[in-house]
């Protein structure tokens, strides 16, 4: 077993963008089981690294490559991004550059239930979770693509 994550102390910490992948599977939001966990990709310059923006109320994020610049609304979050008051997430430490993935909790039909974004900190590794918010439409499964 792989033990990459580092569990003692307050806050967990991971080494790579899979430690991403593995927090939201344990952090479970909504208390739904993660059926799947697709990691950020800046379409521009296929970038891994973002600064954030995102509004854990209204449910809604939005990112912005550190690489190019280049800014995309994540998964429905144009949806809600008018009404929303997105402030721009910072790690404890103060650093603003994240690895970035997020888990989907599905239907038995294969529909999105809930989606959480779950950043990794590129300066101290910390991990978190920035908003996460239920889908209750359908067809849902093409956010599967709009991370
Ligand atoms: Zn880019
Ligand atoms: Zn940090």
């Amino acid at each position: 077993m792989r033990v990459a994550i580092d569990k003692s102390g307050d806050a967990w910490r991971g080494e790579d963008a899979a430690d991403v992948a593995q927090y939201l599977r344990d952090f479970e939001a909504g208390g739904y089981r993660i059926g799947r966990v697709v990691a950020a990709e800046c379409e521009g310059c296929a970038g891994t690294v973002f600064r954030l923006r995102a509004d854990p109320e209204e449910g809604c994020a939005e990112r912005t490559c550190a690489e190019c610049g280049k800014t995309a609304l994540m998964l429905d979050s144009e949806d809600y991004w008018e009404g929303a008051a997105p402030e721009p997430v910072r790690c404890r430490c103060g650093a603003d550059r994240f690895e970035v993935g997020v888990a989907f909790s599905l239907r038995a039909n294969g529909d999105v239930r809930w989606v959480s974004v779950g950043v990794r900190c590129t300066s101290d590794g910390v991990l978190g979770c920035c908003a996460d918010w239920k889908i209750d439409y359908s067809p849902s499964t093409d956010l599967l693509d709009r991370v």
